[in-house]
């Protein structure tokens, strides 16, 4: 199994885990818009758990797969809330596809983050536009397999994609919600971007920081 990609796949997860408490606060309110105002008090208890199991994996000498599947199922159980089952899956899956064979490449990280995008759908069954995580997720996948066939760096394919991420999350405002929490009082959130994809975006770009030190 391999070590060094595991303690590079723990180490993001403690930039997301950072990401998210910075953000908390503001997550929180933009869920409250029209959602139940959880967002990132979920987020919070979800990546903290994730940061535990993932060091936990490391300690026992895991791969990849390990320190992220280990992390997602930590995530979904204790986030609570439909976010916390969707961020465990996406990162089960992206760990499944990715295995424990180093090094991670473009390719396979670009196969693997499209893997968890096409489980989340399957999971939420939301279609695109119906302002989720989704409308934020796939464009970043397609970012990314951009970035791969144009032979980008690592890096610098992540980093493009997350900036593609944050205009999908910004552009999720004007939408009306279909599905989630945020359906019954739709309407309100029209003028607000939905909190999943604005999580995910912030996250996605953090990590494309600490990708390009
Ligand atoms: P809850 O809605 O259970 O309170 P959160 O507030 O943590 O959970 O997360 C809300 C976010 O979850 C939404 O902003 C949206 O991005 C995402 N979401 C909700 N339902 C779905 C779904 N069916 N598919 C994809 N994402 C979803
Ligand atoms: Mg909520
Ligand atoms: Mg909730």
């Amino acid at each position: 199994a391999s070590r060094r990609d595991a303690v590079v796949a723990q180490s993001l997860l403690a930039t997301l885990a950072a990401t998210v408490e910075e953000h908390k606060d503001r997550l929180g309110e933009i869920d409250a818009v029209a959602g139940d105002g959880d967002h990132g008090i979920g987020m919070s208890r979800g990546s903290r758990a994730a940061v535990e199991a993932a060091e936990t994996a490391v300690a026992a000498g895991g791969g990849v797969r390990s320190v992220l599947s280990t992390a997602g199922a930590a995530f979904g159980d204790r986030a609570g809330g439909t976010s916390g089952i969707l961020w465990g899956l996406l990162l089960e899956t992206v760990g499944e596809s990715l295995g424990n064979q180093e090094p991670v490449t473009l390719d396979g990280l670009a196969r693997a983050v499209r893997a968890g995008a096409t489980r989340v759908q399957a999971f939420g069954h939301a279609e695109l536009g119906d302002k989720t995580m989704l409308d934020a997720l796939c464009p970043f996948a397609d970012a990314l397999d951009q970035g791969a066939a144009s032979g980008l760096p690592l890096p610098k394919a992540w980093g493009a994609a997350a900036e593609t991420c944050t205009r999908a999350a910004e552009a999720t405002a004007p939408m009306v919600p279909k599905v989630g929490r945020a359906r019954p009082l739709a309407e309100r959130s029209v003028g607000t971007p939905d909190p999943g994809a604005v999580s995910l975006a912030l996250i996605v770009t953090a990590i494309g920081e600490r990708l390009d030190q």
